[in-house]
């Protein structure tokens, strides 16, 4: 089943049931606060917070997301990306626990020539808040889910709040057991990559203050108006339904991937440390595509930086791949065509969105070529001196001379196998800083010594060339 026909099914179920249709929100979040839009209920915060009124009592959307923070699960793991799509349905004040376990357990098993996703229930698993009784009633009751397979777990793991006074409540999430091969068997309790976790259910339940943490807080009262929050992983789901190994191998990441191991040489399937790369440079570029379609542009800060940096990784796995020549034209369209059937924004910017990508790939190559042998060279002596670590200095010459973020020195030299004197090297930099701060001291000084000048020349006693001269040498 390709991604856009789960996405077809989804949205077709929830609508049938009364929830309005709403189109994903771009990746930058409406909330300057917020970096990405990290989750399907982002753009409904509002309403789920009762801050505005919902215009419509259900919602249901599939919506593009950005996890920056996954991103050293990459390829690593089966399951994360840092661009994913979340479909979710949504009640405001509407259905409650009930009906939001009937309707999931309803769509995933549900045969596939019936319109649903076609799961078997014997190997659906779920986990629960430890305390939500009601919750493993109804999954009992509704989904008819045997005891063993409903887990409990703790609030770390299955409580939604966001850390403020406010709405919070108990969460419910749908595992998907991929059999022995996959790992020791005991549920998603024990094992959370034979377990793949597709689907989760907030509850929106309680009202709560005195917030210490996320897991210290007081329940105040139950929520007048209660909603439901959900979450479900699309590329999960399609991994599993296309029967291949992860969500990097599914039809709308796979092209990418197959271009890279095409533009090196190089089998997928063959290297284990070879194919973590292939899938990095797969997601990356997919998620660099949809945040340039969505308007970010490669920068040193926020959420350019973000974008430079996915960009950075991706343009380093092709090197370990062996590829030193330019590759993004390639592997940009690759992934233009197996997203811009979803995201028609995709083929529509992407003049604009290629030219960013190649010039930021021709700038970074050049960085890379002449700053990448001095690394060689003092990983070399860490190595043969026993060191287990790269100097402060050496971090802060590739950065002062060579442009290279510390962030990289730290990846590159972690490849190698060393770790870098971050302290010394912090410690250089605010060297650095102070001495620049003197500098501009030190400059608008002498900027001030002019006015005895100028008050010369007020007085007619002199002529004062000093205006002409700092001008032409500013403008140079
Ligand atoms: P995990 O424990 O696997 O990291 P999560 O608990 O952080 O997932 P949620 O915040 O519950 O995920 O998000 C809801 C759903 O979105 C998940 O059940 C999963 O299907 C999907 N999802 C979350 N993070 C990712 C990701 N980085 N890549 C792909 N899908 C994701
Ligand atoms: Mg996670
Ligand atoms: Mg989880
Ligand atoms: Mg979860």
């Amino acid at each position: 089943m390709q991604t856009a026909e789960i996405q077809r099914r989804w949205l077709d179920f929830f609508g049938q049931r009364g929830h309005t249709v709403v189109p994903s929100a771009s990746l930058i979040a409406d909330d300057p606060t917020v970096m990405f839009t990290i989750a399907g209920m982002v753009p409904f915060i509002p309403y789920l917070t009762g801050l505005v009124p919902a215009p419509y009592p259900r919602a249901t959307s599939v919506q593009k997301c950005i996890r920056t923070l996954d991103i050293e699960e990459v390829g690593k793991t089966t399951r994360h990306g840092t661009f994913f799509q979340m479909n979710g349905n949504f009640s405001f004040g509407d259905y409650f626990k009930e009906q939001a376990i009937a309707y999931a357990w309803e769509l995933l098993t549900t045969s596939e020539r019936d319109g649903g996703l076609g799961f078997d229930e014997k190997d659906l698993w779920v986990t629960v808040y430890e305390d939500d009784d009601e919750a493993i009633d109804y999954w009992r009751r509704v989904a008819g889910l045997p005891l063993e397979r409903i887990q409990r777990l703790g609030k770390e793991d299955n409580y939604w709040s966001t850390g403020q006074p406010g709405p919070a409540g108990p969460c419910s999430e749908i595992y998907f057991d991929r059999g022995p091969k996959y790992g020791p068997d005991g549920g998603p309790a024990v094992d959370d990559s034979r377990y793949l976790e597709i689907w989760n259910l907030v509850f929106m339940q309680y009202l709560i203050d005195d917030v210490r943490s996320k897991t210290e807080f007081r329940i105040v009262s139950e929520l007048p108006k209660k909603n439901i929050d959900t979450g479900m992983g699309m590329e999960r789901v399609a991994f599993l339904k296309q029967g291949v190994e992860n969500m990097y191998e599914i039809d709308q990441v796979r092209p990418v991937l197959d271009r890279a191991a095409e533009l090196s040489g190089r089998r997928y399937g063959a290297d284990h440390e070879d194919d973590v790369r292939m899938r990095v440079i797969a997601d990356h570029v997919r998620s660099s595509l949809m945040l340039m379609t969505d308007g970010v542009t490669p920068g040193n800060e926020g959420r350019g930086y973000i974008l430079r940096r996915l960009l950075r990784r991706s343009i380093r796995a092709m090197r370990l791949l062996g590829v030193e020549e330019p590759t993004f034209a390639e592997l940009f369209s690759a992934s233009r065509d197996a997203m811009q059937t979803a995201y028609p924004e995709v083929a529509r910017e992407y003049d604009r969105v290629s030219r960013l990508a190649l010039g930021e790939e021709e700038t970074f190559l050049r960085t890379l070529s002449s700053g990448t042998t001095i690394l060689d060279l003092a990983v070399a002596d860490a190595k043969q001196k026993g060191s287990s670590g790269l100097a402060g200095d050496t971090a802060f010459l590739l950065h002062d001379t060579f442009g290279f973020p510390i962030d990289l020195t730290l990846e590159m030299a972690e490849e190698a196998g060393l770790s870098v004197d971050r302290a010394a090297f912090d410690s250089l930099m605010s060297e650095q800083r102070a001495r620049a701060k003197a500098d501009a001291r030190a400059k608008k000084q002498s900027l001030a010594d002019l006015s005895v000048y100028r008050e010369f020349r007020a007085k007619g006693e002199t002529v004062f060339t000093g205006y002409e001269y700092l001008q032409t040498e500013s403008s140079v």
